[in-house]
């Protein structure tokens, strides 16, 4: 089995792309085949290199690996369509001499007026086949006037029916398939010529991609044919359904996000992406809804991918990576944070001892609490900060940190500076101000603690307060009580 994913990164790779390699992945995989990674950059103009390195470190990020493909090679290569572009020209002559394509030189403006016609008369619009047969005077005549043809395929009669993995049997009717453009004006190969060239030369046997492609396979279809593919060489077919957004409509930019890169600079995990991708479409059988990808390719097939459009939710997405999260191993979620810690500035690159500190210390009393890697920023942040820098946040001095609370703080900035260096940790930390604050002052525990909880975090919520506290050390903590007792504001 030889699988591909030929994406035309004009941008970021989007959701229905990375299910499209997912899913191609996984079969592949599952099947022991070889996955090819091929770049449809025949149009320069949208395809930048830069997009093509984005779409490797996605694929990367993801960790779909190739086996053949950019930066790798492989015995099939190029696997930039922009480096094969004589490949294809070489073919599209070789059709013309055949007979499966002609020279059409009807302009854009002269095929618009018809297709008007063909609506008008209530017929679908579509190439009419007038240059199938033009004798040579009339080719003189479009040559003399300075027109630049285009290739035409010339789309046999009759109809195309295959077995769709995931939709079962389909039938094209060539009535509905106009003869369609192979090489521009200008000499530039398009899509359906180079994926078909593409995939018979580099023997691709299953082509799993999204539903909206499903229209150009018997195009495909009939170029492969005239490559001289048998019949019963052809490669099989996998359409998968379209993703649907939150208002019904295709997943687009309109209705959601669907830059994979945006998912990642947001926080969200590779493994919970894969994970959400999968389930939108395809289910393990045993309605087991938390797996890994390994998980996913020993499972995997195409008969239970649904042929129903699947809607994208973005909270279930999220909730997906909150358990993806919390089941990382604490070093490996310690590591995951670092780059978003150090993305605002609360962690040297490389961290300095007192940052791993920090984050090693932190990470378990926030682990269990977020959904998105982006949040450690917030929630460590206090911890991280200079002293400097720190800030309660203007609510919460307004609601903890007022005249009220003088006594509260007070009594814990006595407590806490009794304590010995040495007797700096949680257990200690707490002792001391549940006695100060919840036996002697007699207040409960939630007035108590809640002050100073905005005066050492600068927040309502934080991580758990005396595991914070010892974490903070006590110079500043003591610093931001006191800090805080100096700008008390009148009471609410
Ligand atoms: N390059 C095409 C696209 O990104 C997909 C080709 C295919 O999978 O057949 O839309
Ligand atoms: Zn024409």
């Amino acid at each position: 089995m030889r699988v591909r994913f030929a994406p035309s990164p004009s941008g970021d790779l989007h959701l229905g792309n990375i299910r499209s390699a997912l899913y191609s992945w996984a079969y592949g995989r599952h099947h022991g085949g070889t996955f090819v990674f091929r770049i449809e950059d025949t149009d320069r103009s949208r395809v930048t290199d830069e997009h093509i390195h984005a779409a490797a470190d996605t694929l990367r990020w993801m960790g779909l690996d190739w086996d053949e493909g950019p930066e790798i090679g492989g015995p099939y290569g190029p696997y930039l369509q922009s480096q094969r572009l004589d490949v294809y020209t070489e073919w599209a002559q070789r059709f013309i001499s055949q007979g499966d394509a002609y020279h059409c030189y009807c302009s854009p403006d002269e095929l618009e007026e018809r297709r008007d016609a063909q609506r008008a008369a209530g017929r679908p619009p579509g190439y009419d086949g007038h240059c199938r047969a033009l004798t040579g005077d009339e080719v003189s005549a479009y040559e003399a006037e300075g027109r630049r043809p285009v290739v035409r395929f010339r789309m046999p009669d009759g109809s195309t029916t295959f077995t769709d993995l995931v939709r079962g049997e389909v039938t094209f009717d060539h009535r509905h398939v106009p003869d369609f453009v192979l090489v521009r004006g200008d000499g530039m190969p398009l899509y359906t010529l180079a994926v078909a060239v593409d995939d018979t030369l580099m023997k691709i046997t299953h082509i799993v991609r999204g539903e909206d492609l499903l229209s150009s396979t018997p195009r495909q279809v009939a170029v492969y044919r005239a490559m001289g593919v048998p019949p019963d060489e052809l490669p099989e077919f996998g359409h998968l359904p379209i993703v649907l957004g939150p208002d019904g409509q295709r997943l687009s930019k309109r209705n959601g996000v669907v830059s994979v890169a945006w998912y990642r600079h947001e926080g969200f995990l590779a493994e919970a992406i894969i994970n959400y991708l999968a389930l939108l479409g395809w289910s393990l059988g045993d309605d087991r809804e938390d797996f890994s990808l390994a998980e996913m390719v020993e499972a995997f097939d195409l008969s239970r991918v649904n042929s129903n459009s699947a809607r994208f939710d973005l909270r279930k997405l999220e909730a997906i990576n909150g358990d993806k999260i919390r089941a990382l191993p604490a070093s490996e979620f310690a590591a995951r944070i670092t780059p978003f810690l150090q993305r605002v500035g609360l962690v040297a690159d490389p961290p300095t001892e007192d940052d791993e500190r920090v984050i090693s210390g932190g990470a378990p009393l926030i682990q269990e609490r977020m959904n998105r890697l982006t949040e450690a920023a917030d929630m460590l942040g206090f911890l991280l900060v200079d002293q400097a820098h720190f800030s309660v946040e203007p609510e919460t001095a307004a609601r903890s940190l007022t005249v009220d609370s003088q006594p509260v703080l007070e009594a814990a900035t006595a407590a806490l500076a009794a304590l010995g260096e040495g007797a700096w940790t949680t257990p200690t930390i707490e002792a001391a101000l549940r006695r100060a604050l919840v036996d002697e002052l007699g207040l409960k525990p939630k007035h108590a603690f809640g002050p100073v909880r905005a005066a050492v975090t600068g927040r309502r919520i934080s991580p758990p307060l005396f595991e914070s506290l010892e974490l903070l050390g006590p110079v500043p903590t003591l610093a931001r009580l006191r800090a805080a007792l100096a700008g008390l504001a009148p009471a609410a």
